[in-house]
């Protein structure tokens, strides 16, 4: 590569790359969330026009416990999302990091439970490439490694948990009540 076509400053390759994965990660969601909706939306059309054991699959109570459940994890995998955005944007990458690590590991798990739902609805059509949910399941098993692996961010997550206990406590008695006190 030519000096001349180096762009940023030379030997901060390495922080940029590191820079980076913050943002990347929360890419990663926000794609898992829309892989997720697109999953929930199949499962449903599937639910609603397959019928067996006389009437449509949606009538079991198990299928509609399926599509709630689905709705609940993707609305809670959004707006942890959200979250760990805002903060990217209002105290910077580093100090989001814990939601960051957070919102990596819970939305590849969303992804691949509610495309597992709809693949068990398609019956053996969901697992041939009649629909695309197969590829779905790949992509949200792969995220669970795909920059850094679920077992490294759910540790940030518990380092932070650990740390906040270990700070002193403060004292709960305001300072003035203390000295009345005192002979
Ligand atoms: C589709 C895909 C695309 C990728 N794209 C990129 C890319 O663009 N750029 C890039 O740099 N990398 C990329 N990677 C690499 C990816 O970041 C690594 O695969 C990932 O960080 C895991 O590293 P590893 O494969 O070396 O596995 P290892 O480091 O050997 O880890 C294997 C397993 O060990 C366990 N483990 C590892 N460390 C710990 C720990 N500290 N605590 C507890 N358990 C642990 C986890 O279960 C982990 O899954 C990609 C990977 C895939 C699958």
């Amino acid at each position: 590569m030519p000096a001349a076509n180096l762009i940023g400053e030379e030997g901060v390759g390495f922080a940029i790359a590191q820079a980076r994965l913050g943002p990347g990660r929360v890419h990663h969601c926000m794609r898992a969330i829309g892989t997720g909706e697109r999953s929930l939306e199949l499962m449903v059309e599937r639910a609603t026009s397959r019928e067996a054991f006389g009437g449509p699959l949606s009538d079991q109570g198990v299928v509609a416990t399926w599509i709630a459940e689905s709705r609940l994890e993707l609305e809670q995998a959004r707006l942890l999302t959200l979250k760990a955005a805002w903060l990217m944007d209002t105290v910077g990458n580093k100090r989001a990091r814990t939601e960051i690590a957070a919102i990596k590991v819970v939305a590849a798990r969303v992804l691949t439970r509610i495309t597992d739902r709809a693949m068990q609805l398609f019956g053996a059509a969901g697992v041939s490439a009649d629909t695309p949910l197969a590829y779905f399941y790949a992509m949200g098993r792969q995220l669970r490694i795909v920059d850094g692996p679920d077992e490294v961010h759910l540790r940030t997550v518990a380092r932070e948990e650990i740390r906040k206990v270990d700070r002193p406590v403060p004292d709960p008695e305001p300072a003035a009540a203390t000295t009345a006190l005192r002979p």
